[in-house]
């Protein structure tokens, strides 16, 4: 990548106009270098506007991670992170589980700026591009072995529900096993890898992916209702604000996890649950779909579901669940 791409889109960042004689002059460099390093941009997915005689800007102000507003809305809770930003990477999952592999401590929270194969479960692909959406994944790791963290989505789910509570977001739900929704439209995503013994002990990177700003050309792309902070707060969210805010809750949700288990949160999941008591339909590997009402869910995370066959419990690997409207 271009050195100068990101330290431009810095400068670009509130959305003004900026000739590219300022930025040449501004980082010592001729107006050719601005526009490669803009051309880099553009190859990263950047939308900008150029326009002659005022120069580039951004579709839109772009609010970037700042590390002191990060901390300061962890308050107490900054001492169990390390954060470790970057302005681009594939994947922040993928990244910090090599990292987990050569021993990357507990806490490191690996965040992106712009996030260009984003991942979903299953192979599939988590959307966004720069200012889109808080991208960013934390390592935790468990003396517990991998087999006896099957509620760790759900919990996260809480982690992430008691921060937008925090922020004034009202009306969000969780989807089973691993979705935040805001009026059936996807806000939030969870992807959780394990690498670890099945005794212990284990890590687990917990990928989070939530919508801050989706511009329309993006929500087009993205095959099912999807919303963001912005269409829902009555001001730009703060994204350092956000992601101290999901850190801290985050931190405070695995303790109880690791000290009373996931049963002692499960209430508090259920009563989340935007589908709880509701017709579900759920879609298995082999292309079967089971319909029924969803019911609570088991200790270990499973959900129950009320079907012509009986109460059916269901493990979150390779089953997807969906709306019956
Ligand atoms: P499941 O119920 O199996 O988890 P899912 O469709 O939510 O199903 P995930 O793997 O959790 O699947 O998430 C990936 C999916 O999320 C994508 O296939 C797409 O439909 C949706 N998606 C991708 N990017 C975004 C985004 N930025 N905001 C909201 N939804 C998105």
């Amino acid at each position: 990548m271009n050195a100068l791409t990101f330290p431009i889109l810095r400068l670009l960042a509130n959305g003004q106009f900026q000739s590219g004689e300022a930025m040449a002059r501004h980082f010592g460099v001729t107006r050719a270098t601005i526009w490669n390093a803009l051309q880099d941009a553009e190859t990263l997915g950047v939308r900008f506007f150029s326009v002659r005689g005022k120069g580039y800007r951004l579709p839109e102000p772009v609010n970037f991670i700042d590390a002191g507003r990060v901390l300061a809305a962890l308050g107490t809770r900054g001492a169990e992170f390390s954060l470790d930003l970057h302005d681009q990477l594939p994947s922040t999952n993928t990244h910090l589980m090599a990292r987990a592999a050569t021993g990357a401590p507990h806490g490191l929270c690996v965040v992106a700026e712009l996030q260009t194969q984003g991942r979903g479960r299953r192979g599939r692909v988590w959307q966004a591009g720069l200012g889109h959406s808080l991208t960013f994944s934390v390592l935790w790791r468990f003396d517990c072995g991998a087999g006896a963290l099957s509620g760790l989505s759900l919990a996260t789910g809480i982690a992430l529900m008691r921060a937008l509570s925090e922020l004034g977001v009202s009306n969000a739900g969780l989807k089973w096993p691993n979705d935040v929704l805001h009026e059936h439209r996807k806000l939030a995503g969870i992807l959780i890898e394990l690498s670890g013994d099945m005794d212990g002990p284990s890590a687990a990177v917990i990928g989070i992916g939530l919508n801050l700003h989706l511009p329309e050309h993006l929500l087009k792309t993205i095959d099912q209702a999807a919303t963001d902070l912005n269409r829902l707060g009555s001001h730009p969210a703060d994204s350092s604000v956000v992601l101290g805010s999901v850190l801290r809750h985050l931190a405070m949700v695995l303790e109880q996890f690791e000290q009373q288990g996931f049963d002692s949160l499960r209430a508090e999941w259920m009563a989340l649950h935007a589908y709880e008591n509701r017709p579900v339909s759920l879609l298995m590997p082999d292309g079967r779909e089971i319909e029924g009402i969803a019911t609570g869910i088991a200790i270990d995370g499973a959900l129950l579901v009320k079907t012509e066959a009986g109460l059916q419990r269901f493990a979150a690997g390779d089953v997807s669940l969906r709306r019956l409207s």
